[in-house]
Protein backbone atom coordinates (compact mmCIF):
# COMPACT_ATOMS: atom_id res chain seq x y z
CA UNK A 1 0.00 0.00 0.00
CA UNK A 2 1.38 3.30 -0.72
CA UNK A 3 2.88 5.22 2.02
CA UNK A 4 -0.19 8.09 1.58
CA UNK A 5 -2.84 5.79 1.91
CA UNK A 6 -1.33 3.75 4.75
CA UNK A 7 -0.87 6.79 6.86
CA UNK A 8 -4.59 7.86 5.78
CA UNK A 9 -5.67 3.94 7.62
CA UNK A 10 -3.15 5.04 10.38
CA UNK A 11 -5.04 8.75 11.07
CA UNK A 12 -8.56 6.81 10.83
CA UNK A 13 -7.61 4.53 13.30
CA UNK A 14 -6.43 7.54 15.97
CA UNK A 15 -9.65 8.84 15.09
CA UNK A 16 -11.43 5.82 16.68
CA UNK A 17 -9.61 6.01 19.15
CA UNK A 18 -9.77 9.14 20.46
CA UNK A 19 -13.01 8.89 20.51
CA UNK A 20 -12.99 5.48 22.62
CA UNK A 21 -11.19 7.27 24.89
CA UNK A 22 -12.96 10.67 25.52
CA UNK A 23 -15.53 8.51 26.01
CA UNK A 24 -14.31 6.54 28.67
CA UNK A 25 -13.17 9.61 30.70
CA UNK A 26 -17.11 10.59 30.63
CA UNK A 27 -16.91 7.05 32.64
CA UNK A 28 -14.05 8.13 34.79
CA UNK A 29 -16.00 11.44 35.69
CA UNK A 30 -19.31 9.70 36.30
CA UNK A 31 -17.77 6.94 38.51
CA UNK A 32 -16.15 9.80 40.54
CA UNK A 33 -19.67 11.45 41.14
CA UNK A 34 -21.19 8.16 41.91
CA UNK A 35 -17.99 7.89 44.75
CA UNK A 36 -18.00 11.54 45.95
CA UNK A 37 -20.98 13.88 45.65
CA UNK A 38 -23.64 11.77 43.93
CA UNK A 39 -27.04 11.90 46.02
CA UNK A 40 -27.95 8.41 47.31
CA UNK A 41 -31.08 8.65 45.55
CA UNK A 42 -29.34 8.80 41.98
CA UNK A 43 -27.48 5.34 42.35
CA UNK A 44 -30.13 3.05 40.50
CA UNK A 45 -30.51 5.69 37.78
CA UNK A 46 -26.18 5.99 37.38
CA UNK A 47 -26.09 2.48 37.45
CA UNK A 48 -28.27 2.65 34.20
CA UNK A 49 -26.46 5.50 32.79
CA UNK A 50 -23.24 3.63 33.34
CA UNK A 51 -24.54 0.44 31.82
CA UNK A 52 -25.69 2.56 29.16
CA UNK A 53 -22.32 4.05 28.34
CA UNK A 54 -20.63 0.69 28.67
CA UNK A 55 -23.06 -0.78 25.86
CA UNK A 56 -22.19 2.27 23.47
CA UNK A 57 -18.36 1.97 24.33
CA UNK A 58 -19.00 -1.91 23.61
CA UNK A 59 -20.61 -1.83 20.60
CA UNK A 60 -17.55 1.18 18.89
CA UNK A 61 -15.00 -1.36 20.04
CA UNK A 62 -15.92 -3.93 18.22
CA UNK A 63 -17.04 -2.25 14.87
CA UNK A 64 -15.54 -4.27 12.24
CA UNK A 65 -14.41 -1.11 10.31
CA UNK A 66 -11.92 -0.58 13.32
CA UNK A 67 -10.74 -4.39 12.76
CA UNK A 68 -10.31 -3.84 8.95
CA UNK A 69 -7.92 -0.78 9.98
CA UNK A 70 -6.25 -3.10 12.72
CA UNK A 71 -5.58 -5.56 9.71
CA UNK A 72 -4.55 -3.17 6.77
CA UNK A 73 -2.18 -1.55 9.41
CA UNK A 74 -1.00 -5.05 10.79
CA UNK A 75 -0.48 -6.40 7.44
CA UNK A 76 1.41 -3.86 6.31
CA UNK A 77 4.42 -4.43 8.03
CA UNK A 78 5.58 -0.99 6.87
CA UNK A 79 8.67 0.99 8.67
CA UNK A 80 6.40 4.27 8.33
CA UNK A 81 5.29 4.07 11.44
CA UNK A 82 7.71 5.34 14.64
CA UNK A 83 7.70 2.61 18.18
CA UNK A 84 4.48 4.81 19.67
CA UNK A 85 2.51 4.40 16.48
CA UNK A 86 3.18 0.69 16.46
CA UNK A 87 2.26 0.66 20.02
CA UNK A 88 -1.51 2.10 19.33
CA UNK A 89 -1.79 -0.11 16.61
CA UNK A 90 -0.51 -3.03 19.28
CA UNK A 91 -2.87 -2.12 21.66
CA UNK A 92 -5.97 -1.20 19.79
CA UNK A 93 -5.58 -4.86 18.31
CA UNK A 94 -5.12 -6.64 21.57
CA UNK A 95 -8.64 -4.64 22.63
CA UNK A 96 -10.48 -5.36 19.53
CA UNK A 97 -8.93 -9.11 20.20
CA UNK A 98 -10.54 -9.31 23.64
CA UNK A 99 -13.71 -7.38 22.75
CA UNK A 100 -14.57 -9.09 19.93
CA UNK A 101 -13.52 -12.82 20.72
CA UNK A 102 -16.17 -13.19 23.85
CA UNK A 103 -19.54 -14.25 22.88
CA UNK A 104 -22.28 -11.65 23.95
CA UNK A 105 -24.11 -14.07 26.13
CA UNK A 106 -21.06 -14.66 28.27
CA UNK A 107 -20.01 -11.18 28.41
CA UNK A 108 -23.95 -10.08 29.76
CA UNK A 109 -23.72 -13.29 32.12
CA UNK A 110 -20.47 -12.15 33.31
CA UNK A 111 -21.84 -8.54 34.02
CA UNK A 112 -25.12 -9.51 35.85
CA UNK A 113 -23.25 -11.99 37.87
CA UNK A 114 -21.01 -9.05 38.66
CA UNK A 115 -23.80 -6.90 40.01
CA UNK A 116 -25.85 -10.04 41.78
CA UNK A 117 -22.15 -11.43 42.98
CA UNK A 118 -21.56 -7.81 44.82
CA UNK A 119 -24.69 -7.31 46.17
CA UNK A 120 -25.06 -10.99 47.43
CA UNK A 121 -21.42 -10.04 48.56
CA UNK A 122 -21.88 -7.42 50.66
CA UNK A 123 -24.79 -9.13 52.52
CA UNK A 124 -22.57 -12.11 53.08
CA UNK A 125 -20.12 -10.75 54.27
CA UNK A 126 -22.24 -8.83 57.16
CA UNK A 127 -24.30 -11.69 58.28
CA UNK A 128 -20.69 -13.98 57.68
CA UNK A 129 -22.62 -16.66 55.61
CA UNK A 130 -20.04 -17.89 53.14
CA UNK A 131 -22.54 -20.23 51.97
CA UNK A 132 -24.72 -17.38 50.51
CA UNK A 133 -21.29 -16.03 48.52
CA UNK A 134 -20.10 -19.86 47.32
CA UNK A 135 -22.76 -20.56 44.75
CA UNK A 136 -21.61 -16.75 43.11
CA UNK A 137 -17.70 -17.64 43.16
CA UNK A 138 -18.64 -21.09 42.01
CA UNK A 139 -20.13 -19.92 38.84
CA UNK A 140 -18.05 -16.94 38.79
CA UNK A 141 -14.76 -19.63 38.04
CA UNK A 142 -16.73 -21.39 35.87
CA UNK A 143 -17.72 -18.52 33.14
CA UNK A 144 -14.20 -16.92 34.03
CA UNK A 145 -12.40 -20.86 32.30
CA UNK A 146 -14.57 -20.23 29.70
CA UNK A 147 -14.02 -16.58 29.30
CA UNK A 148 -10.22 -17.49 29.75
CA UNK A 149 -10.95 -19.74 26.48
CA UNK A 150 -12.30 -17.41 24.46
CA UNK A 151 -10.11 -14.62 25.32
CA UNK A 152 -6.47 -16.47 25.21
CA UNK A 153 -6.79 -20.01 23.93
CA UNK A 154 -3.32 -20.35 24.37
CA UNK A 155 -3.35 -19.97 27.80
CA UNK A 156 -4.13 -21.52 31.20
CA UNK A 157 -7.09 -20.42 32.33
CA UNK A 158 -5.48 -19.05 35.36
CA UNK A 159 -2.77 -17.46 33.10
CA UNK A 160 -5.06 -15.53 30.89
CA UNK A 161 -7.21 -13.94 33.97
CA UNK A 162 -3.36 -13.04 35.29
CA UNK A 163 -2.90 -11.62 31.83
CA UNK A 164 -5.36 -8.77 31.83
CA UNK A 165 -3.88 -7.23 34.97
CA UNK A 166 -0.56 -7.76 34.40
CA UNK A 167 0.40 -9.03 30.91
CA UNK A 168 2.84 -11.65 30.54
CA UNK A 169 2.75 -12.69 33.90
CA UNK A 170 2.13 -16.61 34.10
CA UNK A 171 2.06 -19.10 37.37
CA UNK A 172 4.88 -20.52 35.51
CA UNK A 173 6.84 -17.19 36.84
CA UNK A 174 4.80 -16.16 39.61
CA UNK A 175 4.80 -19.24 41.63
CA UNK A 176 8.66 -19.78 42.21
CA UNK A 177 8.67 -15.68 43.16
CA UNK A 178 6.10 -15.94 45.48
CA UNK A 179 6.97 -19.50 47.20
CA UNK A 180 10.58 -17.28 47.57
CA UNK A 181 8.89 -14.08 49.32
CA UNK A 182 6.81 -16.60 51.43
CA UNK A 183 10.30 -18.61 52.06
CA UNK A 184 11.62 -15.48 53.95
CA UNK A 185 8.89 -13.19 54.95
CA UNK A 186 7.46 -15.93 57.40
CA UNK A 187 9.96 -16.44 59.42
CA UNK A 188 11.14 -12.62 59.42
CA UNK A 189 7.25 -11.99 60.40
CA UNK A 190 7.17 -14.59 63.43
CA UNK A 191 10.91 -13.24 64.54
CA UNK A 192 9.51 -10.05 65.01
CA UNK A 193 6.41 -11.50 66.43
CA UNK A 194 8.76 -13.07 69.07
CA UNK A 195 10.60 -9.95 69.35
CA UNK A 196 10.95 -8.10 72.90
CA UNK A 197 11.44 -5.13 70.98
CA UNK A 198 7.84 -3.20 69.99
CA UNK A 199 8.17 0.36 68.99
CA UNK A 200 5.52 2.62 70.44
CA UNK A 201 2.97 3.61 68.06
CA UNK A 202 0.57 4.57 70.54
CA UNK A 203 1.45 8.01 70.43
CA UNK A 204 -0.39 8.19 67.08
CA UNK A 205 -3.95 7.87 68.24
CA UNK A 206 -4.99 11.37 69.72
CA UNK A 207 -7.88 14.18 68.78
CA UNK A 208 -7.06 15.28 64.75
CA UNK A 209 -9.49 17.82 63.31
CA UNK A 210 -10.03 16.83 59.98
CA UNK A 211 -10.03 20.55 58.12
CA UNK A 212 -6.87 20.60 59.48
CA UNK A 213 -5.67 16.46 57.95
CA UNK A 214 -7.36 17.90 54.60
CA UNK A 215 -4.55 20.92 55.00
CA UNK A 216 -2.08 19.15 55.45
CA UNK A 217 -2.62 16.05 52.79
CA UNK A 218 -3.33 18.88 50.19
CA UNK A 219 -0.17 20.60 50.97
CA UNK A 220 1.98 17.37 51.29
CA UNK A 221 0.38 16.14 47.86
CA UNK A 222 1.31 19.52 46.83
CA UNK A 223 5.11 18.88 47.86
CA UNK A 224 4.99 15.90 45.68
CA UNK A 225 4.15 17.49 42.90
CA UNK A 226 0.53 16.90 42.03
CA UNK A 227 -0.89 19.74 39.94
CA UNK A 228 -4.32 20.84 41.50
CA UNK A 229 -4.70 22.80 38.56
CA UNK A 230 -5.22 19.47 36.98
CA UNK A 231 -6.44 17.66 39.65
CA UNK A 232 -8.38 17.62 42.67
CA UNK A 233 -8.66 15.38 46.02
CA UNK A 234 -12.27 15.14 47.70
CA UNK A 235 -13.56 12.24 50.36
CA UNK A 236 -14.75 9.08 49.46
CA UNK A 237 -15.53 5.20 51.26
CA UNK A 238 -12.44 3.80 49.45
CA UNK A 239 -9.32 5.96 48.29
CA UNK A 240 -8.81 6.06 44.90
CA UNK A 241 -7.14 7.78 41.98
CA UNK A 242 -9.76 8.43 38.50
CA UNK A 243 -10.89 11.46 36.65
CA UNK A 244 -11.45 11.73 32.84
CA UNK A 245 -8.21 12.90 31.61
CA UNK A 246 -4.60 13.34 32.68
CA UNK A 247 -5.27 17.25 33.04
CA UNK A 248 -8.52 16.23 35.36
CA UNK A 249 -7.08 13.54 38.03
CA UNK A 250 -9.64 13.14 40.43
CA UNK A 251 -7.65 11.66 43.97
CA UNK A 252 -9.53 10.65 47.01
CA UNK A 253 -9.15 9.96 51.24
CA UNK A 254 -10.81 9.34 53.94
CA UNK A 255 -10.69 10.93 57.43
CA UNK A 256 -10.58 9.48 61.09
CA UNK A 257 -10.70 11.99 63.80
CA UNK A 258 -8.50 10.13 66.22
CA UNK A 259 -5.83 9.40 63.88
CA UNK A 260 -4.14 11.15 61.02
CA UNK A 261 -1.74 8.73 59.49
CA UNK A 262 -4.10 6.44 57.34
CA UNK A 263 -5.56 9.43 55.64
CA UNK A 264 -2.40 10.94 54.84
CA UNK A 265 -0.80 7.84 54.06
CA UNK A 266 -3.76 7.79 51.57
CA UNK A 267 -3.39 10.90 49.97
CA UNK A 268 0.36 10.08 49.50
CA UNK A 269 -0.58 6.57 48.09
CA UNK A 270 -3.38 8.04 45.76
CA UNK A 271 -0.53 11.30 44.52
CA UNK A 272 1.49 7.92 43.80
CA UNK A 273 -1.00 6.81 41.21
CA UNK A 274 -2.16 10.80 40.37
CA UNK A 275 1.13 12.25 39.51
CA UNK A 276 1.75 8.90 36.66
CA UNK A 277 -1.54 10.45 35.23
CA UNK A 278 -0.44 13.65 35.08
CA UNK A 279 3.25 12.79 33.82
CA UNK A 280 1.85 10.86 30.81
CA UNK A 281 3.57 11.50 27.50
CA UNK A 282 1.86 15.42 26.25
CA UNK A 283 1.52 14.39 22.69
CA UNK A 284 -0.55 11.34 22.96
CA UNK A 285 -2.93 12.11 26.07
CA UNK A 286 -5.55 10.19 24.24
CA UNK A 287 -4.13 7.49 22.78
CA UNK A 288 -3.43 3.73 24.17
CA UNK A 289 0.39 4.61 24.01
CA UNK A 290 0.26 7.06 26.84
CA UNK A 291 -1.75 5.07 29.20
CA UNK A 292 -0.41 3.66 32.61
CA UNK A 293 1.36 0.34 31.35
CA UNK A 294 -0.65 -2.26 33.95
CA UNK A 295 -1.96 -2.84 37.07
CA UNK A 296 1.28 -3.40 39.13
CA UNK A 297 3.14 -0.65 36.98
CA UNK A 298 0.18 2.00 38.68
CA UNK A 299 0.80 0.14 41.90
CA UNK A 300 4.59 0.69 41.88
CA UNK A 301 3.88 4.04 41.17
CA UNK A 302 1.67 5.02 44.58
CA UNK A 303 4.07 2.25 46.54
CA UNK A 304 7.20 4.10 45.58
CA UNK A 305 5.90 7.08 47.05
CA UNK A 306 3.89 5.43 50.51
CA UNK A 307 6.30 3.09 51.35
CA UNK A 308 9.90 3.78 49.76
CA UNK A 309 9.67 7.95 50.38
CA UNK A 310 6.76 8.38 52.56
CA UNK A 311 7.46 4.98 55.33
CA UNK A 312 11.58 5.59 55.35
CA UNK A 313 13.31 7.80 58.11
CA UNK A 314 14.03 11.19 55.87
CA UNK A 315 10.41 11.92 55.51
CA UNK A 316 9.92 11.56 59.34
CA UNK A 317 12.42 14.07 59.62
CA UNK A 318 11.60 16.20 57.24
CA UNK A 319 7.77 16.26 58.41
CA UNK A 320 7.72 15.84 62.19
CA UNK A 321 8.02 19.63 62.99
CA UNK A 322 5.08 20.33 60.46
CA UNK A 323 3.20 17.70 62.31
CA UNK A 324 3.69 19.50 65.40
CA UNK A 325 2.59 22.72 64.10
CA UNK A 326 -0.48 21.47 62.54
CA UNK A 327 -1.44 19.28 65.63
CA UNK A 328 0.34 21.18 68.91
CA UNK A 329 0.64 18.81 71.55
CA UNK A 330 1.04 15.97 68.98
CA UNK A 331 4.74 13.96 69.39
CA UNK A 332 5.53 16.61 72.23
CA UNK A 333 7.63 14.03 73.34
CA UNK A 334 8.35 11.69 70.32
CA UNK A 335 11.45 12.37 67.78
CA UNK A 336 11.46 11.84 63.96
CA UNK A 337 13.03 8.27 64.85
CA UNK A 338 10.22 7.21 66.81
CA UNK A 339 7.82 8.61 64.47
CA UNK A 340 9.76 6.53 61.88
CA UNK A 341 9.43 3.48 63.99
CA UNK A 342 5.70 3.79 64.85
CA UNK A 343 4.75 4.14 61.05
CA UNK A 344 6.67 0.54 60.58
CA UNK A 345 5.29 -1.44 63.03
CA UNK A 346 4.51 -4.78 61.87
CA UNK A 347 1.71 -6.61 63.77
CA UNK A 348 -0.47 -10.03 61.66
CA UNK A 349 -3.32 -8.84 61.16
CA UNK A 350 -6.73 -10.42 59.72
CA UNK A 351 -7.36 -7.57 57.05
CA UNK A 352 -5.56 -6.84 53.87
CA UNK A 353 -6.07 -3.31 53.62
CA UNK A 354 -4.79 -2.67 56.98
CA UNK A 355 -1.90 -4.91 56.51
CA UNK A 356 1.35 -3.30 57.44
CA UNK A 357 4.18 -3.71 54.53
CA UNK A 358 5.69 -6.64 55.62
CA UNK A 359 2.84 -9.12 56.40
CA UNK A 360 0.85 -7.29 53.13
CA UNK A 361 2.79 -10.12 50.34
CA UNK A 362 1.84 -13.08 53.01
CA UNK A 363 -1.41 -11.75 52.64
CA UNK A 364 -1.39 -12.08 48.46
CA UNK A 365 0.25 -14.70 48.33
CA UNK A 366 -2.31 -16.68 50.35
CA UNK A 367 -4.70 -15.29 47.96
CA UNK A 368 -2.92 -16.29 44.81
CA UNK A 369 -2.25 -19.94 45.83
CA UNK A 370 -6.32 -20.46 46.57
CA UNK A 371 -7.23 -18.54 43.06
CA UNK A 372 -4.95 -21.21 41.49
CA UNK A 373 -6.22 -24.38 42.93
CA UNK A 374 -9.79 -22.92 42.39
CA UNK A 375 -8.79 -22.64 39.05
CA UNK A 376 -6.84 -25.86 38.65
CA UNK A 377 -9.66 -27.44 40.17
CA UNK A 378 -7.87 -29.29 43.41
CA UNK A 379 -9.91 -26.44 45.58
CA UNK A 380 -13.51 -26.87 46.05
CA UNK A 381 -15.36 -23.57 46.91
CA UNK A 382 -17.11 -24.99 49.72
CA UNK A 383 -13.57 -25.46 51.47
CA UNK A 384 -12.54 -22.18 50.75
CA UNK A 385 -12.88 -21.09 54.26
CA UNK A 386 -10.86 -23.68 56.01
CA UNK A 387 -7.89 -23.64 53.35
CA UNK A 388 -8.03 -19.98 53.94
CA UNK A 389 -8.09 -19.95 57.60
CA UNK A 390 -5.42 -22.76 58.68
CA UNK A 391 -3.18 -20.94 55.69
CA UNK A 392 -3.54 -17.27 57.74
CA UNK A 393 -2.42 -19.52 61.07
CA UNK A 394 0.55 -21.30 59.09
CA UNK A 395 1.87 -18.01 57.70
CA UNK A 396 0.81 -15.25 59.95
CA UNK A 397 -0.06 -17.19 63.15
CA UNK A 398 -3.80 -15.63 63.38
CA UNK A 399 -6.87 -17.56 62.99
CA UNK A 400 -9.95 -15.36 61.84
CA UNK A 401 -12.71 -16.07 64.22
CA UNK A 402 -15.41 -15.14 60.97
CA UNK A 403 -15.63 -15.68 57.52
CA UNK A 404 -16.48 -11.62 57.05
CA UNK A 405 -12.44 -11.40 59.32
CA UNK A 406 -11.25 -14.05 56.26
CA UNK A 407 -12.22 -14.97 53.15
CA UNK A 408 -15.42 -12.69 52.83
CA UNK A 409 -13.10 -9.55 53.57
CA UNK A 410 -12.57 -8.25 49.71
CA UNK A 411 -15.00 -6.95 47.27
CA UNK A 412 -12.56 -8.45 44.22
CA UNK A 413 -14.45 -12.20 43.69
CA UNK A 414 -17.78 -10.78 43.97
CA UNK A 415 -16.96 -8.96 40.59
CA UNK A 416 -15.24 -11.64 39.06
CA UNK A 417 -11.76 -10.09 39.29
CA UNK A 418 -9.49 -13.02 39.57
CA UNK A 419 -5.64 -12.99 39.08
CA UNK A 420 -6.01 -9.01 40.36
CA UNK A 421 -3.79 -9.26 43.82
CA UNK A 422 -0.88 -10.16 42.76
CA UNK A 423 -0.29 -7.00 41.07
CA UNK A 424 0.01 -5.30 44.64
CA UNK A 425 2.69 -7.19 45.18
CA UNK A 426 4.23 -6.83 42.13
CA UNK A 427 3.80 -3.10 42.06
CA UNK A 428 5.73 -3.19 45.66
CA UNK A 429 8.82 -5.22 44.37
CA UNK A 430 8.68 -2.77 41.20
CA UNK A 431 8.52 -0.02 43.42
CA UNK A 432 12.22 -0.95 45.22
CA UNK A 433 13.91 -2.20 42.52
CA UNK A 434 12.99 1.76 41.13
CA UNK A 435 13.99 2.82 44.62
CA UNK A 436 17.48 1.06 44.55
CA UNK A 437 18.20 2.32 41.03
CA UNK A 438 16.99 5.93 41.75
CA UNK A 439 19.40 6.18 44.81
CA UNK A 440 22.65 5.00 42.49
CA UNK A 441 21.04 7.99 40.06
CA UNK A 442 20.20 10.95 42.29
CA UNK A 443 23.58 11.69 44.44
CA UNK A 444 21.97 11.77 48.36
CA UNK A 445 18.13 10.75 47.79
CA UNK A 446 17.97 10.96 51.59
CA UNK A 447 19.63 14.33 52.22
CA UNK A 448 16.65 15.58 49.36
CA UNK A 449 14.24 13.77 50.93
CA UNK A 450 15.15 15.80 54.46
CA UNK A 451 15.14 19.44 52.43
CA UNK A 452 11.89 18.77 50.74
CA UNK A 453 13.65 18.31 47.22
CA UNK A 454 11.17 16.07 45.78
CA UNK A 455 11.29 17.61 42.39
CA UNK A 456 14.55 15.54 40.94
CA UNK A 457 12.38 11.93 42.58
CA UNK A 458 9.29 13.09 40.59
CA UNK A 459 11.46 14.37 37.61
CA UNK A 460 13.22 10.69 37.90
CA UNK A 461 9.70 8.33 37.59
CA UNK A 462 8.36 10.65 35.40
CA UNK A 463 11.27 10.15 32.02
CA UNK A 464 11.65 6.58 33.72
CA UNK A 465 8.17 5.45 33.77
CA UNK A 466 5.94 7.58 33.61
CA UNK A 467 6.83 9.15 29.95
CA UNK A 468 7.31 5.49 28.96
CA UNK A 469 3.84 4.65 28.83
CA UNK A 470 2.77 1.39 26.96
CA UNK A 471 6.17 1.38 24.52
CA UNK A 472 7.68 -1.60 26.60
CA UNK A 473 6.41 -4.85 28.69
CA UNK A 474 7.10 -4.55 32.78
CA UNK A 475 9.56 -6.59 32.14
CA UNK A 476 11.24 -4.72 29.71
CA UNK A 477 10.67 -1.73 31.01
CA UNK A 478 12.65 -2.71 34.48
CA UNK A 479 15.58 -3.70 32.89
CA UNK A 480 15.71 -0.45 30.51
CA UNK A 481 15.43 1.54 34.14
CA UNK A 482 17.22 -0.64 36.05
CA UNK A 483 19.15 -2.79 33.94
CA UNK A 484 17.69 -6.06 35.14
CA UNK A 485 14.23 -7.60 34.44
CA UNK A 486 11.71 -7.97 37.75
CA UNK A 487 14.14 -9.24 40.90
CA UNK A 488 12.48 -10.68 44.21
CA UNK A 489 16.14 -10.12 46.07
CA UNK A 490 16.11 -6.67 45.93
CA UNK A 491 12.42 -6.36 47.68
CA UNK A 492 13.54 -9.35 50.11
CA UNK A 493 16.92 -7.99 51.43
CA UNK A 494 15.38 -4.20 51.58
CA UNK A 495 12.61 -5.44 53.70
CA UNK A 496 15.03 -7.48 55.88
CA UNK A 497 18.03 -4.41 56.53
CA UNK A 498 15.06 -2.17 57.51
CA UNK A 499 13.33 -4.78 60.02
CA UNK A 500 15.54 -6.11 61.44
CA UNK A 501 17.16 -3.05 62.69
CA UNK A 502 13.72 -1.67 63.77
CA UNK A 503 13.03 -4.72 65.84
CA UNK A 504 17.24 -5.45 66.87
CA UNK A 505 17.33 -9.00 64.79
CA UNK A 506 20.33 -10.58 64.13
ZN1 LIG B 1 -3.04 1.79 44.70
Amino acid sequence: MPSNDIRDVYRQLVLKLEERSRLGGVMGVMHWDQEVIMPKGAADARAKQMAALAGVLHEKSINPRVGNLIDKLTASGTDEFTDAEWCNIREAKREFDLETKIPKELVQEIAELGSRGHQVWAKAREENRFEDFAPILERFISLKTKWAEHAFPDLEPYDANLDIFERGMTMERLSPIFDYLKIELVPLVRSINNSDRKPDDSFLEGDFPIDKQEALGNSISRDMGFNFDKGRMDVSVHPFCGGGHPTDVRITTRYRTNNFIESLFAVIHETGHGLYEQGRMEDSLDLPVSEPLTMAVHESQSLFWERMIAQGKSFSIRYIDKFREVFPGFLKVASADKLFKAINVCRPSFIRVEADELTYPIHIILRYEIEKAMFDGTLMVKDIPEVWNSKMEKYLGIKPSTDTLGVLQDVHWSGGAFGYFPSYTLGAMYACQFYNKMITDLKDVPGRIEQGDFACIRKWLNEKIHQQGRLYSPDQLAKKVTGKALEPGVFINYLKTKYNAIYGLN
